[in-house]
């Protein structure tokens, strides 16, 4: 699944050629894939209208237009959003096809339709629940390890789940959360609220690196992510302990682990990343 890297990689690539142009055409071929409003408004909506600015919020793509509100493009799990030359082939599960005045076009495929597509005010997104509230920005300068102590220290819940929770942190999903837990040397399973003070101080900047390292890589390619120019990203030729199991840890040479976390294969050394103890009182 495209997490921030991978949609920062995609927004980065694109901006250069869709800041300026206009939306000449709209086609649905799965109207399905628009969750807000209907597909016959949102074509409306998007149709006539310039793209002003482009930025990244988590895993969501925004294209901010100049009638003041967003187009918003999710990419789901296997969700692929393209800017491609007039009269080039069209691929198979292609489920949308924005018509640019330049003749190019913008096209959105999605094998697996776990994506969206969604139009509207970020206020009316949020509050009509089609997007969530996000927490920061993990790579802004306000996400610091104080803000972050202040908001998860009586959290009783693992701390891989409060990461992948896009209402604590934006953007973080399953490759990143591994990768910053092992840098930081924190248990998945730990409680929030058991973390020491050295934990707290890794954390933050385990994320930061984990992410900054992914962004520099171009994202990672698993799950058929490819870039603008359908060039696979190679963070995954640097996953330190993500499917690595039964790999020799890159730090003790201990033996990666692959558990089951909140439902998700989670990947860690238990010997650099100790199991947390039941908390005392609690007999079984
Ligand atoms: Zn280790």
């Amino acid at each position: 699944m495209p997490e921030l890297p991978e949609v920062e990689t995609v927004t980065a690539d694109l901006r250069p050629h869709l800041v300026g142009r206009e939306i000449t055409g709209c086609d649905l071929r799965f109207p399905a894939i628009v969750r807000h409003p209907s597909p016959a408004a949102f074509a409306a909506g998007v149709t006539g209208r310039r793209i002003e600015a482009m930025s990244r919020r988590g895993k969501y793509i925004l294209h901010h237009l100049d009638s003041g509100e967003l187009l918003v493009v999710h990419l789901g799990m296997t969700g692929q959003w393209r800017y491609v030359a007039p009269g080039t082939e069209e691929p198979t599960h292609l489920h949308a096809v924005f018509q640019l005045d330049d003749g190019f076009q913008l096209r959105y495929r999605d094998v697996r339709r776990f994506g969206r597509l969604l139009l509207g005010t970020d206020e009316e997104l949020v509050a009509g629940r089609k997007m969530p509230r996000l927490g920061p920005e993990p790579i802004d300068a306000s996400f610091t390890a104080a803000d972050f102590y202040r908001r998860l220290h009586v959290r009783r819940a693992p701390l891989k789940a409060l990461l992948l929770d896009q209402m604590v942190v934006a953007g973080v999903g399953n490759i990143y959360a591994d990768e910053a837990l092992f840098r930081a040397q924190v248990h998945p399973l730990r409680p929030a609220g058991r973390l020491t003070r050295a934990h707290w101080g890794a954390l933050v900047p385990a994320i930061v690196d984990t992410l900054a390292a992914g962004i520099a890589a171009n994202g990672a390619s698993i799950d058929d992510f490819r870039d603008l120019d359908g060039a696979r990203g190679s963070f995954q030729d640097e996953f330190l302990v993500h499917r690595h199991e039964g790999d020799p840890c890159p730090r003790c040479g201990g033996t990666v682990r692959k558990l089951v976390v909140g439902g998700r294969g989670t990947y860690v050394c238990e010997r650099c990343q100790p199991r947390p103890r039941r908390p005392r009182g609690i007999v079984r």
